[in-house]
């Protein structure tokens, strides 16, 4: 039997999510923004909170884990590098580990650069990506901790995945993030379809995730720094790929 989802807003801008695997009936939060989004989503769906998969050790991520622990005695498990900054963690694990959520299997692909110890959890027979603050739809999250040429990396890791995957990721943020991609690619046809389909999804009060990883290789400006074309947009033609990532990022730091 095959993973099953429940996708929901916390917070500001957030997304919580559920997986669960119905053969065993074991449910992962994949992060926990705050616990009362997570026992609303657990209530609608009368899945019972077995784990929750931290990807980063950022608050907005973290901060309802004590609270669903407490009430659920959920297996907690978080990047061995940030546990110190993470509340309540069982298990530790670093890349290429294998997380277990009942009979579903995921593979942890860390990703330095939002923040050094970030985990994306993929589910590889389902094909869904949970990226965290990693990729965003149209987007990539903020170089906090590692450096540019160290996130471009990263992107790279999770760009190889099939272009059939399902990405979620941490933020609704992907109206400002194709805002801001048009600057760089105002004729990129790709993007003008994800464009429509978002303001659409917005407008009907429907989240823009998940994406497919195939679409964000052809519309998410930042997983396309190696290309010629935007290479040249950015007035850098024949520099490294991460060079032209490094400028993509700090202009969107500024726009
Ligand atoms: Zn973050
Ligand atoms: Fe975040």
């Amino acid at each position: 039997m095959t993973a099953q989802t429940h996708l929901f807003r916390c917070r500001q801008d957030n997304f919580g999510v559920l997986v669960h695997d119905p053969a065993t009936g074991a449910t992962a939060a994949i992060d926990a923004p705050e616990a009362g989004p997570v026992e609303a989503a657990l209530k609608e769906t009368g899945w019972k909170l077995t784990d929750i998969l931290v990807t980063h050790h950022h608050g907005d991520h973290t901060g309802g884990i004590a609270e669903l622990k407490e009430r659920h005695k959920c297996k907690v498990t978080a990047p061995r590098s940030e546990t110190a900054k993470i509340p309540a963690v069982d298990v530790q694990i670093g890349d290429n580990d294998t997380v277990k959520v009942g009979n579903l299997s995921a593979r942890c692909i860390e990703t330095p650069g939002h923040t050094l110890g970030q985990i994306n959890y993929f589910f590889a027979a389902d094909k869904l990506l949970f990226a965290g603050d990693t990729l965003f739809s149209v987007g990539c999250g903020r170089v906090i901790e590692g450096k540019p040429e160290v996130m471009w990396e990263s992107l790279l890791k999770l760009r190889a995945l099939p272009d059939d995957t399902k990405l979620y990721c941490g933020h609704e943020y992907t109206a400002a993030n194709i805002k801001f991609a048009k600057t760089i690619e105002p004729d990129n046809s790709a993007l003008a379809d994800r464009e429509k389909e978002v303001l659409a999804q917005l407008a009907a009060g429907q989240p823009t995730i998940p994406s497919l990883l195939g679409d964000e290789k052809r519309n998410n400006v930042f997983l396309r720094a190696d290309m010629p074309a935007i290479a040249a947009a950015v007035g850098l033609v024949g520099k490294p790929a991460a060079e032209v990532f490094t400028e993509i990022r700090a202009r969107k730091n500024k726009f």
